[in-house]
């Protein structure tokens, strides 16, 4: 059980919103909300310890540097890595680029033999899956751009689950990179990591894991996973917005080409070349974002210490409550499995659409009730064609999501058919 009080630790949580209403936070898939620790390290950071990191010989940029180790250390420790295996990204997005973009640096034959196992070409093929987000989709179509490797997907069924009947087909000694993600932002379907992890490894293939909506709800070890990358958002963990971070296992961070190129992460510089610091350094050229990763460290000690197990549970709860009540609203579609035995894969959300409105539609009623959804296509066009819409309503939950929020999210929604004269 998470704490009974534990909604006091979220300053936001009390404000009322439209018409008055007491704020329903439905929309933590899209970001979390942050509690006072997170808010308070950051503020204490810049009032009492603020100085650039690894470069000062003076206490403060002592302090700071301790501040952004210990960050690190404590973001690797949440997620199973050893604190040199974490990269400072902007997010989670810069995280999968990083890897995509090193990829087709070494294509170009930046970092020379060191990272030659990155290069691709034609032949080659990068596989992803139909259920990805934009950020984990784009990245792969730029690189076989650049490479001549060819994209290929693993489809999903009606229900947004991975077919794996041609899994030995799709993933063959030609694929070099397997990249999916941990959970879908849409259905909030669980991969099959490890089945896809074994094939991956039996061809040769690196794999990586977008963790943007395991990690910040589930527990997540990187180790037990034995994936070679992952990206993830400190956002949506309950951190700081403009900080991420990337795992990579180490022999294959310290040989990936960086994408930024600039100070701080190079060894020796001539007027004709560079050689390049070992990984995270390598990777975190320029000024970094320090507040916010001290940020990003104290949100993976507070839902460490509220224990993700714990939070797993309490968020597959209110997913049960929300999608329970929106299978008895006639006309109301629930994006992903239905029904208990079906629904044993989806963590923390519901995604439906109404028949005959608009998401925007939908969105707007929920807001006259003061419940904050997320409207659209969630940055997963190829998923939502799949099913047949352009678009659909998200109500997804965190750590401080209540059974009474599920219900109010029911009650509203349930009222949208008959506003809109769509009932049947
Ligand atoms: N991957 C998934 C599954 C997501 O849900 C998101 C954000 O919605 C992202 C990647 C991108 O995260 P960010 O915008 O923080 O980079």
């Amino acid at each position: 059980m998470l704490p009974a009080n534990l909604r006091e630790d979220f300053p936001l949580l009390t404000r009322t919103v439209r018409n008055g209403k007491p704020l329903v936070y439905l929309d933590s898939g899209a970001t979390a909300q942050k509690p006072r620790v997170v808010l308070d390290a950051e503020r204490d950071f810049y009032e009492a310890h603020n100085a650039a990191v690894q470069r000062g010989a003076h206490l403060l940029a002592e302090e700071a540097t301790e501040l952004f180790e210990g960050a690190r250390a404590d973001v690797a420790a949440f997620v199973g890595a050893q604190a040199e295996e974490i990269v400072w990204t902007e997010n989670a997005t810069a995280a999968i680029n990083l890897v995509a973009s090193g990829m087709g640096n070494a294509s170009a034959g930046i970092g020379g033999d060191e990272s030659a196992r990155f290069r691709l070409g034609p032949g080659d093929e990068i596989c992803v899956t139909e259920t990805e987000h934009h950020a984990n989709l784009v990245p792969w179509q730029a690189l076989a751009t650049r490479t001549g490797a060819t994209l290929r997907w693993l489809p999903v069924d009606d229900e947004g689950r991975m077919i794996l009947d041609d899994l030995d087909q799709l993933v063959t000694e030609r694929t070099r990179v397997l990249a999916f993600t941990h959970v879908s932002n849409v259905t909030g379907l669980i991969s099959p990591v490890q089945t896809l992890v074994e094939r991956a490894k039996a061809v040769g293939a690196f794999t990586v894991l977008d963790g943007c909506q395991s990690v910040p709800h589930l527990p997540v070890d990187v180790r037990a996973l034995d994936i070679d990358f992952m990206a993830m958002s400190a956002h949506k963990m309950l951190g700081p917005t403009g900080i991420g971070a990337l795992y990579g296992r180490k022999e294959l961070l310290d040989a990936l080409p960086p994408s930024i190129f600039g100070g701080g992460a190079v060894k020796v510089v001539t007027m004709e070349e560079t050689s390049w610091q070992e990984a995270p350094m390598r990777f975190e050229a320029g000024s970094q974002p320090v507040a916010q990763i001290v940020g990003m460290g104290a949100a993976a000690r507070y839902l460490g210490g509220l224990g993700m197990a714990e939070v797993e549970a309490h968020e597959r709860h209110i997913a049960a409550i929300m999608r329970e009540g929106v299978a008895q609203i006639p006309g109301v579609r629930l994006l992903g499995p239905i029904g208990d035995e079906n629904a044993r894969d989806v963590i923390g959300l519901a995604t439906v659409v109404v028949d005959g409105v608009h998401p925007h539609d939908v969105g707007q009623v929920l807001d006259d009730a003061g419940i904050a959804v997320r409207v659209g296509h969630h940055c997963n066009q190829p998923l939502h064609r799949r099913f047949g819409v352009t678009g659909s309503t998200r109500a997804s939950a965190h750590v401080y999501t209540t059974e009474d929020d599920a219900r109010a999210f029911i009650e509203a929604l349930a009222t949208v058919p008959a506003f809109f004269g769509v009932s049947s």
